[in-house]
């Protein structure tokens, strides 16, 4: 799950990792009052979008007064952000964080994120902060300091010091560094998330070390831990098939490709997915209708791919283990008799009683192809495309 800005640094903020004062606001009133309370020379007005990139694509303003805050608010509230991350459809601005503004000297970059190669968690820095770190590891990849976490003794301080010597702090930043650094390991650990990205973390004039920006990103999996962090779901900021998706308990992540896939199992979807890119196809979808397919999900399943406008063919991979293939092909009969198909559909049942499947689905009304193998699947599913 992902949060907003000002959310992340409230659980930062609880932490003792330095950010900078700043409230969110809803309103252009309450951006006002916020401002206000500040009681600061120079504000910053910064749009709340699930997404990057928002500085250049102007979600991010300086203000020297209350007045351009409120007017500032005013044209921001409301817009439609668009970023290299929103895609060219951007994203409603409904919040915005009212910061003080920083005396910034440096921008540097930080990063905790699970390196899956090596089960381990690694803190990532770079002096070139402000930039998308993307192409920082793509031009430059000696110009990132990484330091990999022994999960069973945790972040050791001299790998802290290590970083901060890395990126040329001196002196009183060492410090605050040391402690920014472990304060944002904590906090990272503690609330089970999955990213933790301050891009950038900035010295100011002063020797401050603090996160002039913050994204993080939870583990679903153990957000029934968090009820407070639940609470920062944003639904406006997520996809509404994908919503609408787990309202059926399916796991269903939308891709950009035409082909529809439904399969059972997240390793075989993978899998799925893999083949069909590489008969030369896109997939649609990530779809795991899970280990009990029945009609109810199966039809869920092909309203969740049809609701996608981009779907120009289904593939439907069933690996029948503990599902018996026979029930699935029933539940799929069954499905299509109430939801309209009108894409070509390619189907590829394998394992425990296929033989009856293919029997039943031979019998049926439905308009199909059937394969044997999830090779020959993919590519009948690529050429009914072309
Ligand atoms: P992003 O573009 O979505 O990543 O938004 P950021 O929060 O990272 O802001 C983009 C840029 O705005 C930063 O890299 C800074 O250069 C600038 N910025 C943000 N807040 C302040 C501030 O308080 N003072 C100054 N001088 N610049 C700021
Ligand atoms: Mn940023």
């Amino acid at each position: 799950m992902n949060i907003h800005e000002y959310q992340a640094k409230e659980i930062l903020r609880n932490y003792n990792v330095a950010v900078p004062r700043g409230k969110v606001a809803f309103t252009v009133e309450e951006a006002v009052r916020n401002a206000r309370e500040l009681d600061s020379h120079v504000f910053v007005v910064k749009a709340q979008i699930h997404a990057g990139g928002r500085g250049k694509g102007g979600g991010v303003k300086l203000a020297k007064s209350v007045e351009e805050v409120k007017k500032m608010s005013d044209d921001m509230l409301g817009m439609n952000l668009v970023t290299h991350q929103t895609g060219p459809e951007g994203k409603e601005v409904k919040r915005l964080l009212i910061e003080e503004g920083i005396n910034i000297a440096r921008e540097l970059y930080l990063g905790i994120v699970l390196d899956r190669s090596v089960s381990k968690l690694v803190i990532m820095a770079s002096t070139e902060g402000g930039v998308e770190i993307e192409k920082v590891a793509a031009e430059k990849p000696e110009a990132i300091i990484k330091e990999y976490i022994d999960p069973q003794i945790g972040l050791q301080s001299f790998q802290a010091r290590k970083i901060a010597f890395g990126l040329g702090l001196s002196g009183e930043q060492i410090k605050n560094a040391v402690h920014f650094i472990s304060s944002l390991y904590k906090a990272f650990v503690e609330s089970d998330a999955s990213l933790a990205e301050i891009n950038p973390l900035v010295v100011t004039a002063e020797g401050q070390v603090l996160a002039l920006d913050a994204k993080m990103n939870f583990d679903d999996s153990a957000l029934f831990r968090h009820p407070h962090i639940l609470e920062m779901r944003d639904q406006h900021e997520e996809d509404p098939l994908e919503i609408e998706a787990s309202q059926y308990k399916l796991n269903y992540i939308k891709l950009d490709g035409n082909v529809g896939c439904m399969v059972n199992g997240a390793g075989l979807a993978m899998a799925t997915m893999d083949i069909i890119k590489l008969a030369g196809g896109m997939p649609a979808n990530f779809l795991d209708v899970g280990g009990g397919a029945n009609v109810e999900t199966v039809r869920n399943g092909f309203k969740i791919i049809l609701s996608d406008s981009n779907v120009k063919a289904i593939l439907i991979n069933i690996f029948g283990g503990i599902v018996r293939c026979d029930r699935v092909a029933q539940g799929i009969i069954e499905a299509t008799q109430s939801v309209e198909i009108k894409v070509p559909m390619v189907i590829r049942l394998a394992g425990t009683n296929a033989e009856e499947a293919a029997e039943l689905l031979k019998n049926s009304q439905m308009n199909f192809e059937v394969a044997q193998t999830l090779e020959e699947a993919a590519q009948k599913v690529v050429q009914v495309l072309n």
